[in-house]
């Protein structure tokens, strides 16, 4: 038995095989051959098993996402079948007697590099499509396989980092609780392990190759991954599993209520999305509605960009699935950690500080309107909100606007019926709450992203490991800067929100409720816990010590 400590980034208890997730990206070394035949012949076998790979990712998808969808798992295949790209690759093992993974590599990164130097836009995006596809023969001649979880039964996922496009097209089903050596508790994977309610640790010092197969128990409360565990520590987590669970079942009886403190102040508990999938978990936990759909985790999961029918299929299912309760998409959130290869974006010194989110959609303004066309269509069959990231300027929320409205005129031109959409602003930089008072006449609503909030507030980037013990959501700047956008939405006559992961912080519910914040967006499996907190407050008496306490 062998015992690691980790982060925390969200509690419960899984027991199960360990699967080392192998990274998208291969290392590639290069050594001399003697066999080029061999080598060759590894080579097709690998490309033959990708093609196999291929084929079933192709019926997945066209199952799951529709054969539009799909397709791009047909022209990966075509690829692989391209006698330019197959005779490089044959030429250099042959001429240069290196290995099949050298010859790979090398022919990906010439290929992409023609495709990215060409005029035409259709063949510079084939360039991420070559550096993918012969990831996935690399990930093959490395023995593992690319991007996907290769089990019959769920296990425990360890990895060195996870990147969001990774975690993406992790088969969820199959997930039973992740480690990884790296990361940071405010990522995007910590966040989608909250948002599936499985127990997730980072920062644990694990030696990859020896724990792959062997059985192990996650301990998310504890922040414990025991590896081989013994007779005794089974017995022990199987317990502390079925407390867990018992535990969960009893905030079940919640369900039905209503989010109302002992005052009789009435909340909005909504949860936070990042895909169709997750509805389950809203809908089992009763959410009163989605405060947050990261609508860019459908840029992650697609290899190209989503066309607007793809988006409008997607954002429909949502609204009609909630049946007339409030869904606020969030557009397109993409750039710093999140990153889509397609986008083809230029390496950045500070991308968290960089070209992201609304910055992309002002300068690229056919994405945007693509994607607002298809949340307006889709608006027309439930109740759907949209909301913008990033926003620090007045000029930003006027420019949002005017072409929100071009776009809802040209869909009245062509007869497509709109619903009533609300128009919401995330507040997730200091900017954006210093001149909110302004804001706050524009738009519908503030929805406050805590998690940018603090990272651009403290000076702290939220991603580096390193400052775990810096980042601190709890320092009055962020709680101060929280209440002035609670106190300018409500001098405007709006409501106010919080959607970061703060929201579900339950030592802070009752001084979110003691400032006024009107909704707390959380991810699904902390909805229950967070009305449990609600009905077990008094705002009016308990107001002043709250302020006192944390301000
Ligand atoms: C936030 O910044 O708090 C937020 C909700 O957005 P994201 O975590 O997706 O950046
Ligand atoms: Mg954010």
């Amino acid at each position: 038995m062998k015992k690691y400590e980790g982060k925390s980034v969200f509690g419960g208890i899984a027991i199960g095989k360990v699967l080392v997730y192998k990274k998208g990206e291969q290392q590639v070394k290069r050594w001399r051959v003697s066999d080029v035949k061999a080598e060759i012949q590894r080579f097709e076998d690998a490309k033959m098993a990708a093609v196999e790979q291929l084929k079933q990712l192709y019926d997945k998808a066209v199952r799951e996402v529709g054969e539009a969808s799909a397709a791009i798992f047909e022209i990966h295949q075509m690829m692989l079948d391209d006698l330019d790209y197959i005779d490089s690759i044959h030429n250099m093992i042959e001429t240069q007697e290196v290995n099949a993974e050298y010859a790979v590599a090398a022919t990906s990164d010439n290929f992409a590099m023609m495709f990215s130097s060409m005029d035409d836009d259709y063949m510079k995006e084939r360039a991420a499509d070559v550096k993918d596809v012969s990831e996935r023969v690399l990930a093959i001649l490395n023995g593992g396989s690319k991007s996907t979880v290769d089990t019959d039964e769920p296990v425990i996922i360890v990895a060195d980092d996870l990147a969001p496009s990774e975690t993406v097209q992790l088969d969820k089903d199959k997930v039973l609780a992740f480690v990884t050596v790296h990361g940071s508790s405010n990522s995007h994977t910590a966040i989608l392990a909250r948002t599936m309610g499985i127990p997730a640790l980072i920062g644990t010092p694990v030696d990859l190759d020896s724990v792959d197969g062997k059985m192990a128990v996650v301990d998310g409360y504890a922040g414990a991954f025991i590896v081989d565990p013994d007779g005794d520590t089974m017995t022990q987590m199987e317990e502390k599993k079925k407390k867990d669970q018992e535990k969960k079942e009893l905030l079940q009886t919640l369900k039905g209520k209503e989010n109302i403190t002992l005052d009789g102040k009435k909340v909005m508990v909504y949860a936070n999305i990042g895909n169709i999938k997750d509805l389950a978990m809203v809908l089992q936990n009763d959410a009163g509605g989605i405060g947050l759909f990261r609508s860019e985790f459908i840029y992650l999961e697609h290899d190209d960009y989503p066309t607007e029918e793809e988006q409008f299929k997607i954002y429909k299912a949502v609204a009609e699935t909630m049946a007339g309760k409030r869904v606020i998409i969030r557009t397109l959130d993409i750039g710093a950690d999140k990153q889509a290869a397609y986008f083809n974006m230029d390496h950045e010194e500070n991308p968290a500080l960089g070209y992201r989110a609304i910055r992309i959609c002002l300068t690229r303004e056919e994405i945007f309107r693509t994607q607002l066309r298809a949340i307006f269509r889709a608006s027309a069959y439930g109740k759907i909100s949209v909301m913008y990231p990033m926003i620090i300027s007045m000029d930003e929320v006027k420019k949002i606007k005017k072409i929100a409205a071009e776009v809802k005129a040209e869909l009245a031109e062509q007869n497509i019926a709109v619903g009533e959409v609300e128009q919401g602003i995330m507040i997730e930089t200091p900017a954006a709450v210093m001149i909110s008072e302004s804001l706050a006449k524009e738009v519908d609503f503030f929805s406050i992203g805590t998690n940018d909030l603090t990272q651009y507030t403290l000076a702290i980037d939220r991603q580096n490991p390193k400052l775990e013990d810096f980042y601190d959501p709890h320092h009055p700047a962020v709680l101060n800067m929280i209440r002035m956008t609670v106190e300018n939405a409500h001098k405007a006559g709006i409501w106010a929100g919080i959607c970061g992961e703060l929201g579900a912080d339950l030592e802070l519910t009752k001084f979110f409720l003691s400032i006024g914040v009107d909704e707390l967006s959380v991810s699904p499996g902390s909805v229950l816990a967070v009305r449990k907190a609600i009905l077990e407050t008094d705002v009016e008496k308990e107001r002043e010590e709250q302020l006192k306490k944390w301000l």
